[in-house]
């Protein structure tokens, strides 16, 4: 049997996280745009943790945390359902008592010292594998870890690193051993040595550079096993392919309405615009997109709630988002005319973020080549799940 509906559970609490997002995060929008507009950041850090912790009351913390360690632990399909629901608004709220999903691999005393304080909120991490020489092409990383005693020297320089002027600790991969190209994942502090420089982007958020000139870290400090860092890159980037589309359905839905209201209320030549073969085409294909686009997200998380090999799922989900969301915003922008390159409306902001869709964590051209070679391999079929 196949079933479109959500159940009753799933239902009450995709509709709490709605309500929330309409009467805790939405006023926040007028404000958030205007910090922004003057070069400050949205949204601080400490209005984050309270809106977390207002969440938290009514139970909302670690989406897909473990309930050992505190979390709701609510699954792939209801995680997305979740994201597509923030995805409304463009302030970047996201629930507390998360943590990166590789930190769940590390030794007991790495818990304590790293995962634990991240889920709580305490301490901030990020994740560097790319370097200036090496992004798509990660294997290509010359960042290096030399063995000193019971410690190791990192030497290298890691790009556009998110979180990175911000976090206390990072998860960096440097090579330990060049002849087998073998890659190791070290948890280090700030404090340890590594620096930070911001990058600025065409979004709204920037990344860092990170330079590491002589770190020394602690053997203790190697997460995972040494020599097999590459893996658990692969796992930290693999987490989101289905919940970065997500969050676009959100996004696109809201500016799908935007464009809706515009084009009911703009009069041209005694009309409105509404009224218009070439703008109902826009709308009728977007909302088409914005369809096809939840349930390829909802089909990759369900995979994953499976346990089923999702990687071709989820490189269609992402590959699907990145391009048809670019494409919505674009016409919703040009729905509004003027209006909608102006700083007036969020749309220009929606159009400068989500561009990155195409680019973080795989860009378009890497899915495809994902897909095309499951397909040719004869990893996946055309008639997908089904079979
Ligand atoms: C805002 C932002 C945040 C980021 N956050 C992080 C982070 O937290 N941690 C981190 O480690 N990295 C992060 N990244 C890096 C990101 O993952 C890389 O930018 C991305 O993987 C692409 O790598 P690249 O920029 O080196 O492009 P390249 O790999 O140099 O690619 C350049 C172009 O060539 C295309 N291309 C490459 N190989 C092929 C191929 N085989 N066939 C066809 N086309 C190809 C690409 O698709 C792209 O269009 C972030 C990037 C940005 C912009």
């Amino acid at each position: 049997m196949v079933d479109f509906s959500l159940t009753e559970e799933q239902r009450e609490v995709r509709d709490w996280v709605r309500t929330f997002v309409r009467k805790e995060i939405m006023p926040l929008e007028p404000e958030v745009l205007r910090r922004e507009r003057s070069g400050q950041p949205g949204i601080e850090p400490s209005e984050m943790r309270e809106l977390q912790l207002k969440a938290k009351e009514s139970g909302f913390w670690g989406v897909l945390t473990p309930e050992e360690y505190g979390g709701m632990n609510l699954g792939a399909v209801m995680a997305a359902l979740l994201e597509s629901e923030l995805g409304r608004s463009f302030v970047p709220f996201r629930f507390g008592g998360s943590a990166d999903n590789i930190l769940f691999y590390g030794n007991d005393e790495q818990k304590e010292t790293y995962l634990k304080p991240t889920i709580e909120g305490e301490r901030k991490s990020c994740f560097a594998i790319t370097e200036p020489g090496a992004g798509s092409d990660a294997r290509a990383i010359r960042a290096t870890a030399r063995r000193d005693g019971d410690d190791w020297v990192i030497n290298g320089e890691k790009t556009f690193i998110t979180g990175g002027n911000e976090a206390d600790f990072t998860m960096v991969f440097a090579v330990t051993d060049k002849e087998n190209g073998a890659v190791t994942c070290f948890l280090v502090d700030r404090e340890m040595g590594w620096k930070s420089q911001p990058i600025a982007t065409m979004g709204e958020w920037g990344p860092a550079a990170l330079t590491f000139d002589n770190v020394r870290v602690p053997h203790r400090n190697i997460l995972g096993e040494e020599g097999r860092g590459f893996e658990l890159a692969m796992r930290w980037i693999g987490q989101g392919r289905y919940l970065l589309p997500a969050r676009a359905i959100g996004a696109c839905e809201r500016l799908l309405e935007m464009g809706i209201d515009y084009a009911r209320t703009r009069e041209t030549f005694g009309l409105p615009i509404a009224e218009r073969q070439a703008i109902q085409w826009m709308i009728a294909d977007s909302a088409v997109e914005i369809e096809a686009l939840r349930w390829l997200v909802l089909h990759a998380a369900w995979q994953v709630d499976q346990q089923m090999d999702s990687r071709q799922a989820q490189s269609m989900a992402k590959l699907y988002g990145g391009v048809k969301a670019n494409e919505i915003v674009d016409r919703v922008l040009q729905i509004h005319g003027g209006m909608g390159y102006t700083r007036e409306l969020p749309v220009e902001r929606w159009y400068r973020e989500l561009r990155l869709l195409r680019i973080y964590e795989g860009t378009d051209e890497i899915q495809r080549r994902t897909i095309a070679r499951n397909l040719l391999k004869g990893h996946a079929s055309v008639s997908g799940v089904l079979g």
